[in-house]
């Protein structure tokens, strides 16, 4: 099929349509006019080859669609129309050619399930992290790295006292300590030390909590209550920002242990 017929644009009261594989490059505009359409189902297209996306901008389309399905559709980019779109909670991306998603996309805030496997991205898209109440599927991506730091949901960075400051310089110089004369609940804090998992430096109360994930599967929800990311991986602390940025280095520097090596680490982590 190369058009979609006139007629649908009589289906007044139509809230789920689907148009699967039907080779479409393009979508009319009056599907934007329905005015109660909120599923719209156009996996298996081929509307990446036009891009054009004009039916997405129409005033009902963006006020009521709450779920896109865009499954194989040869995308190279996600278009902003769907990032505009008002209500959209569930956006389904799988079997294109994306290379990046958009940071515009931590804009929409009922977004709530974004799957994008089977795509072309080799850079792990930090840009959209933190994000709130969101379930993001990457699987299937090739990632060139191994694994990825991702900043915790809602992760506020204390920065450290004058004391921490002070007995990070002690641990992290390892300047000698006067035990006899240094009063107990200072030794005390100084052996409630922490170390960074990328400069093994010393921390005390003040760290960044990172989740750590593994390429292979890259399957992260992020929920309400807790605060945590859920998904593979597992919670890492950092003694400050600065080593939460190059997280390539992270991966790089785990990327040259051996499995054997991993495991120790692993190990000696927790
Ligand atoms: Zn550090």
């Amino acid at each position: 099929m190369d058009c979609l017929p006139q007629a649908l644009a009589g289906l007044l009261n139509v809230v789920h349509l689907e148009i699967i594989n039907c080779n479409l490059i393009t979508i009319p505009v009056f599907i934007g006019d329905l005015p109660k359409l909120s599923v719209l189902v156009l996996a298996h297209n081929k509307l990446g080859l036009q891009e054009n996306w004009d039916f997405l901008s129409r005033p009902h389309i963006r006020q009521n669609l709450a779920i896109l399905d865009l499954q194989d559709n040869e995308l190279h980019n996600l278009p902003k129309e769907v990032v505009e779109l008002d209500e959209l909670a569930i956006c389904l991306l799988d079997d294109n050619f994306l290379e990046t998603l958009p940071t515009s996309l931590k804009e929409m805030h009922g977004l709530s399930v974004l799957a994008a496997c089977n795509n072309m991205m080799r850079i792990f898209p930090y840009n959209l992290f933190p994000l709130d109440e969101f379930a993001l599927d990457l699987a299937n991506n090739p990632f060139t790295s191994r694994y990825f730091v991702i900043p915790n949901r809602s992760q506020k960075y204390k920065v450290p006292s004058l004391k921490e400051l002070a007995a990070r310089t002690v641990v992290d110089y390892r300047l000698p300590v006067a035990t006899r004369i240094l009063p107990r609940c200072v030794m005390e804090y100084l052996q409630s030390v922490q170390f960074c998992a990328i400069c093994s430096g010393g921390y005390f109360d003040s760290f960044v909590a990172c989740r750590y994930v593994p390429r292979f599967r890259v399957y992260i929800e992020v929920l309400p209550g807790d605060g945590y990311l859920h998904g593979p991986g597992f919670i890492l602390n950092l003694c400050s920002r600065r080593c939460m940025q190059p997280e390539l280095k992270f991966c790089e520097l785990l990327n040259h242990l051996t499995p054997e090596q991993y495991d120790d680490w692993i190990k000696d982590m927790f």
